[in-house]
């Protein structure tokens, strides 16, 4: 057995489930499953076929369907138990709630009302896809799905080009090519990308490559499954050089030659070695 009955403290328990992997659940959430006063789930029956993997009875418990549009009705029937002293664990149907699922106002409205708001965290395929995708990951900016239309979808691809960190988007196999085709306009050909395919499944699969490249493949291949693709930031090519001067003329006001080189070379994304004599030169100075 897997898990344990613990006694848990009343409050709101998200619980994050597995994103293919049935196994991919944590021995916590497990736990919290097993022993809250109540359970709720964005799909009930999802996450009782993912209970009965795991040997978890419901114990004579009901599973009560939530979704933030199931409106206030349901969110009172949660929070009337949380009201009642109750521990009440809440699922969506894959990965952690509220990562372009429900669970928002749920939180929020528990919060707000003094109730303790945890989590027994687990995967997500954001998160696993960065680790992937050979992209970097020291910044980035998760942008949910893109719009349907393709004027919306242009326009929220045109807010975003100039983020400095890497752009994740989850997106439908129905639409992906088209997406990728959008993004390669607005962004350029040559902003490098990849495509995340069916994460801890069997057909897991990590495509590396130009927006332009990736859209052709796509185009002409199509694929199933869920995805998640990301695109490099903007680089710029033509650096300004009062740029790089007055970064290095800051930096230095408050760090070492050799610490203010690792930042500005980092800024710009320039070979660190001339920027370092630079700022040798500018420190004499
Ligand atoms: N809450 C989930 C999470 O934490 O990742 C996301 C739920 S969202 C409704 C579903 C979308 O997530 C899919 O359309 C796909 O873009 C992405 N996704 C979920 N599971 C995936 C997987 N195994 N591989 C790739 N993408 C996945």
């Amino acid at each position: 057995m897997n898990f344990q009955k613990i006694r848990l403290g009343p409050g709101l328990y998200f619980v994050a489930t597995p994103i293919g992997a049935a196994r991919d659940i944590t021995l916590r959430a497990l736990d919290v499953l097993a022993s809250a006063d109540v359970i709720a789930a964005e799909d009930t029956r999802s996450l009782r076929r993912l209970m009965e993997i795991h040997g978890i009875p419901l114990d004579g418990r009901r599973i009560l369907a939530y979704h933030d549009h199931s409106g206030a009705g349901a969110r009172g029937k949660i929070l009337d138990a949380l009201h009642g002293g109750k521990s009440v664990a809440y699922a969506s149907e894959a990965g952690m709630p509220l990562i372009a699922d429900p669970g928002y106002d749920l939180g929020k409205d528990a919060a707000e009302a003094g109730h303790q708001v945890t989590c027994a965290p687990g995967p997500s395929a954001a998160l696993m896809a960065l680790t992937l995708a050979g992209l970097p990951t020291d910044a980035f900016f998760f942008a949910g799905f893109l719009p349907n239309a393709k004027g919306a979808r242009r326009a929220r691809i045109e807010a975003l080009r100039d983020i400095p960190g890497t752009l994740v988007f989850y997106e439908s196999p129905k639409r992906v090519a088209a997406c990728l085709s959008d993004l390669a306009d607005v962004l350029g050909d040559t902003r490098q990308a990849a495509m995340c395919r069916e994460l801890t499944k069997k057909f897991e699969e990590v495509r590396r490559g130009s927006l332009a490249d990736l859209a052709v493949a796509l185009n002409d291949k199509p694929v199933k499954g869920e995805i998640v693709l990301l695109v490099d930031r903007a680089h710029s090519e033509t650096v300004n050089e009062s740029d790089i001067e007055e970064a290095l003329k800051q930096a230095l006001r408050t760090h070492s030659v050799r610490d203010a080189a690792d930042l500005v070379s980092e800024m710009f994304k320039l070979p660190r070695r001339p920027i370092y004599q630079r700022a040798l030169k500018m420190g004499k100075e």
